[in-house]
């Protein structure tokens, strides 16, 4: 490879968006075959805004809202800060809070208003023997299958009702998806959300193949076991929980609108945060090859 070609790749990058960590960088992109994408801000925008709440039976649905909020406010997870976002919004000020402990993957658990305070997926709250009853099991099944995210609150041991939180599928997103399989490359959707909100996005978009419910810790395990069955493959992400996947990954694509971990574990970023970008970075990468050999 002569440096040059190599700078007009990069330096055509650049005018795309494209940042290129270094030439070695190109050599890996070639042999791509699978394209796995975390959901949450890389095919959906990621800022989340509460849809609805939910409050159980005997329950309020603004004492909900506004314990959950308080809970949630030491957490930065884009579902954490949507819920504390339509707390103040609606009452202004929130609860003092007390032993905040953040759960990645999770939820958050807290002492608000001296309520011994969950918030997040329902197998956290399972987890405590606390379980919904058959209303709220209807209610968050119904949301999960239009691709909405839901999360349970419950205080002193008992379940008080639901939060459902959604966000947009990027407008780009299928056509991304669509320019990727004509490039020969299979799309993976990986997300620590659930297997029914994943389906729904996956669907949206054109994606097959799912992982869902996974672990933050975990999501590096899914991009080894790809390559274990001798896949070469390309991660995109944006979030301090894709790291790991990213740096894994034979190419790792971070999200320029995403966290700074992210972007240093990877090897080309997407200045504007568009998929359709990753599409594109693939192509060129392959191009400058093909003019360097
Ligand atoms: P993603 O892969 O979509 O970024 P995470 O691994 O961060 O998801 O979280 C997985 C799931 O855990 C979320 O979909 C949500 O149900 C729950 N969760 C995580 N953090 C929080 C939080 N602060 N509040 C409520 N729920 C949370
Ligand atoms: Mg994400």
């Amino acid at each position: 490879a002569t440096p040059t070609a190599l700078m007009v790749g990069t330096g055509r990058g650049a005018q795309l968006g494209i940042l290129v960590g270094g030439p070695q960088v190109l050599e890996s992109t070639r042999r791509v075959d699978t394209v796995v994408l975390d959901k949450t801000g890389t095919v959906t925008t990621g800022s989340m805004a509460v849809d609805q709440v939910v409050p159980a039976e005997g329950s309020d649905a603004d004492e909900l809202l506004r314990i959950a909020a308080a809970a949630e406010s030491g957490s930065e997870h884009p579902i954490a800060r949507a819920i504390t976002q339509a707390g103040r919004d609606k009452f202004g000020d929130l609860p003092a809070v007390s032993n905040f402990e953040n759960q990645p993957g999770l939820g958050v658990s807290a002492m608000v208003d001296g309520h011994a305070v969950l918030v997040g997926r329902p197998k956290l709250l399972a987890d405590w023997s606390l379980n919904l009853d058959d209303t709220l099991s209807a209610g968050l099944e119904q949301a999960q299958s239009t691709g909405k995210t839901v999360v349970a609150v419950s205080w002193d041991g008992t379940v008080h009702g639901l939060v459902v939180v959604s966000d947009q599928i990027k407008e780009s997103s299928a056509e991304a998806i669509s320019r990727l399989r004509a490039l020969g490359l299979e799309p993976v959707l990986l997300t620590g959300d659930n297997q029914k909100v994943a389906e729904s996005v996956a669907a949206e978009v054109g994606i097959d193949k799912v992982h869902a419910e996974v672990m933050p810790s975990d999501k590096v395990d899914v991009v080894t076991a790809l390559q274990k069955e001798g896949r070469v493959v390309a991660m995109v992400g944006d979030g301090v929980n894709d790291a790991a996947a990213l740096a894994q990954a034979d190419l790792g694509i971070a999200m320029g609108t995403g966290t700074d971990v992210a972007i240093e574990a990877s090897d080309l970023t997407l200045v504007r945060g568009d998929l359709l970008v990753a599409a594109d970075a693939i192509r060129l990468s392959r191009r400058t090859l093909r003019t360097i050999k």
